[in-house]
């Protein structure tokens, strides 16, 4: 699935002279059973499953550092993998604690909203 961004387009009332459009950041972030809805500071809204969230982590532990090797093997993660706690990482990112115990992975404001 790929939607094309137009980041041309603008949102905002006020006058930005800044040619670097701000990137969204979640608004709202809520965590029903197995899933993870963000509303985004664009407007746009996203849901995720938590498995889905789990399989798309890109930690270490679940990537190859060095060939960029997905490890997970889905077929070990459970089939609801919920998210325990949900942190904010600075500025860009979420850091996700899941109910398997997994809680190495930071997923990057770009990145889920890529997925
Ligand atoms: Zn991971």
């Amino acid at each position: 699935m790929s939607t094309v961004s137009r980041s041309t387009e603008k949102f905002g009332q006020k006058p930005n002279s800044n040619s670097r459009a701000m990137k969204p950041i979640p608004k709202e972030i809520k965590a029903t059973d197995g899933n993870i809805s963000i509303v985004w500071s664009d407007g746009q809204a996203s849901t995720y499953s938590g498995r889905q969230l789990r399989l798309a982590c890109r930690c270490a532990a679940c990537v190859d550092e060095w060939t960029h090797q997905v490890m997970i093997q889905p077929e070990r993660i459970p089939a609801v993998v919920k998210p325990e706690k949900i942190d904010v990482v600075g500025n860009y990112a979420l850091h996700f604690t899941w109910s398997d115990g997994h809680n190495t992975g930071i997923y990057s404001y770009d990145y889920l909203r890529s997925l």
